[in-house]
This record gives structure tokens, sequence and C-alpha cells, in this order.
């Protein structure tokens, strides 16, 4: 038996695809330890780990609401929101890790305060990343705006001070990248297949390509309608009421069935009374809804993207970070969605009776479903874990 100690940042869709892998991990007999934020406690708990909560040093608590918006489309704010964490984290991690002595960490590609303890202690380390892996290959599917290149030029100052003060508190961190980048040294598990990631074969074997670990569905979802269209922007920056509004217009007087999910910011009230066919939550059981839908108007979160295809089913595109836009692009070159460069009513209409209609986008989206059905899901993560334990 091996103990594990796993560290994630506060973000579900980082946080998903781990439980699976600590289910398989606690079923084999081995002691996992999971550092996160209270507010995913329950299901790390229900997954049969032991929560270590880190809620007190989370710097992301300290930002304005409009800071809160820019998370992962500023990379300045970002880096410094890591930085100022992993400081705080410094002492009750290390001490943690000390004390406790894991044979293995295993640490979301974000949380680098797993892995720069790891580093220093010389634990055994496995990143974990669920996102698609970055390297200068894959790296030029993210297609980046004009607009973004020249606010990250202007930024690459700010980012370094903050990476200076990585370095002055002994952290071997030369450069963002070290942070962000994946490397051909590192064990790491990727929540893809090696045919959705892009450039997979230029990856070393250290990359473990698993597949999308998706959670089972908590019930069932009736369809009203013939055809079922799901909308959702996912959990982190969905206070979108404006492009709510234009769904809802764009779907209206429809003969497809819509089911919004809107996240905890929105008033639902504030939408009035709904059209007929359309209805409106907080929050969905995702994966019963996806079983169901025909079309997904999505921000192309990495989880949501990898849950839709999972199911077979064409994505309409709104990404709203260079992250989501790689995503995109990827779904898009594969011919399983299309990337919405304009979210008017009309223009989301158009795309998703298109997506609905012509069978190629439905097809294509099978293809890749087929590609994720065959990777070894969160059994070969664990494997891949425990080959990595010491001992
Ligand atoms: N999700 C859900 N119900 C909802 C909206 C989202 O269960 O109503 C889940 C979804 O299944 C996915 C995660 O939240 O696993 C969102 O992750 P993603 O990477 O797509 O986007 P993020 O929220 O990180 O932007």
């Amino acid at each position: 038996m091996s103990r594990i100690v796993f560290f994630c940042i506060p973000a579900h869709g980082h946080t998903n695809p781990t439980l699976e892998v600590v289910r398989e991990l606690v079923s084999r007999g081995h002691e996992v330890l999971y550092y996160s934020y209270r507010m995913f406690q329950e299901k790390i708990e229900a997954a049969g780990a032991v929560f270590v909560a880190c809620d007190e040093f989370d710097a992301e608590r300290h930002l304005t609401p409009r800071e809160g918006t820019r998370i992962g489309s500023d990379l300045a704010l970002s880096t410094r929101v890591l930085v100022d964490t992993t400081l705080a984290l410094d002492e009750m991690v290390c001490a943690g890790m000390t004390r406790l002595r894991p044979d293995c960490i295993v640490a979301d590609s974000m949380a680098v305060w797993g892995k720069a303890v790891a580093m220093k202690l010389g634990i055994p380390f496995v990143c974990s990343t669920t996102t698609f892996a970055f390297n200068q290959y894959s790296a030029k599917i993210m297609k980046r705006s004009v607009k973004e290149l020249f606010s990250m030029v202007f930024s690459m100052s700010a980012v370094n001070r903050q990476i200076k003060r990585l370095q002055e508190r002994g952290y071997p961190v030369k450069s963002i990248l070290d942070i962000i980048a994946s490397d051909d040294r590192t064990d790491t598990i990727v929540y893809t297949s090696p045919q959705f990631q892009p450039c997979a074969e230029t990856f070393s074997g250290k990359y473990a390509f698993v597949g999308p670990s998706i959670r089972p569905a908590a019930g069932k979802v009736e369809k009203a309608r013939d055809k079922l269209v799901y909308i959702s922007m996912g959990t982190v920056n969905n206070d979108l009421l404006p492009l709510y509004r234009s769904c809802i217009d764009a779907l209206k007087d429809t003969p497809w069935q819509v089911i919004l999910s809107v996240g905890q910011q929105v008033d639902i009230a504030g939408f009035g009374p709904l059209p007929e066919g359309i209805t409106v939550y907080p929050s969905v059981d995702q994966i019963a809804v996806l079983e169901q839908a025909d079309a997904f108007v999505s921000h192309c979160g990495m989880n949501s993207t990898s849950e839709s295809l999972y199911f077979g089913v064409p994505l309409v595109m709104l990404p709203r970070t260079t992250e989501q836009g790689g995503v995109a692009a990827r779904v898009e070159a594969l011919g399983a969605g299309i990337h919405l460069k304009s979210a008017t009513p009309q223009a989301i209409r158009e795309a998703v009776r298109k997506v609905l209609e012509e069978p190629a986008y439905r097809e294509n989206a099978a293809r890749i479903a087929e590609g994720f059905r065959s990777c070894p899901g969160a059994k070969g993560a664990a494997d891949k874990i425990e080959s990595c334990c010491k001992g």
C-alpha cells in the first residue's frame, strides 16, 4: 500500500477528472490525501480520500469581482495569483509533506505548489493535466489574436516580477514556462486521447494519455422534444447574462428543447417569463443532460468539451480564454463543431441548426468518442501513479 497526496487548484474542471482516479487508487488499497478547497470537500471525501483544506491560503479570494473575471485570460494577474498562493501555502505544505512522507505527489499542472514541494523534498511526482498537454508544437494550435499577443508582451515584465518572488523563496523556476508548460522528463497524466491531443506524437513516453475521466450520471433526463440543445459556459467565468439572453433569443420559437445552465451568480428571476421549451437552472447534472443532448453550446472548457464528445454530441463553441480557444480550434479542425466568432442570436441559431442537421458533425464527434472509449481511463492513470510510487 502506498500513501499518495493530490494537490489541485480551486476549479471544478481541474478537480472532477481526478476523482475517478482517487476512487480507483483507494479501491486498490492505497491511502490518498487530497489538498483542496472546502467547496470540493464532499466530493473528494465521497471518492475515498482524506481531505485537507487550503482555503485560507487561496490568493484568489482577495481579488476584486472585476479581477475575478480576468483570471485565465490575463497572464500577469493569473501568474500573480499562482505565486501568491504558492508562497502562502509554502510553510503548511512543506511541514505536511515532511510529516507524511508520501510515496508520490500528484499535482494539477496549475497547482505549482505541489510540484515545488515534490522537488524540494525529493518526493516522486506526477503531473495531472486536465487541459491539452502543451509544448512548442501543440502550442501552435493556440492561435492567439493580435490583441492577446500585445497584452502578453506588455504583461511579461509583470509576469517576470512574480517569477522572481518564487526564486527568492528557493523555488527552482526560471520562467513562466516552467510553471505552465509540460516537460518531457516529468511523468504526466493527460485526460484526453492521443487522437484528440494535438501533436500527441511529439510528447515523450513519460506521458500517459488516459482519456477523459467521465463521472457517471446521477440520474436520467427525460427528453421533451425530438432535439435537445444544452447550453453552459462552465463554472468559472459564467456571469454572462447578455450572452444567455442572446441564446434564449436565438432558440425561442424553434422546435428544439433547450436546457440552459447559468451558474450560481446569475439571478434566474432576471430572465422573466421563459419561452416554451426553454428551461434555465443554476446547475444541472451535465452528464445526464449530455447523454440525451443533440447539440451543446459551450465555452469549450476542456471537461465540458470532452464530456460532450464522449457522448458524440457536436458543439457550437463560444470560447472566452486562449485555452478554450485552443480546444475550440481542435474540435473545429476535427469537424465536430462550429467555432463562433460572434454571439448574435442569428449566428447562434444558424450554427445550432447546422450541427443538428448536417450529419458530418455528429459523425466526427462519434469518431472522437470512439478514441476516448478505447483509452485506459482512471485505471490507466492509477497504473501510472503506482509505477511512480517509491518503494
Ligand atoms: N458542470 C456541471 N453542471 C453544470 C455546469 C458544469 O456538472 O451545470 C460540470 C461539467 O460537467 C464539467 C465542469 O463542471 O465537468 C466544467 O468544467 P470545464 O472544464 O468545462 O469548464 P470550467 O468550469 O473549468 O470553465
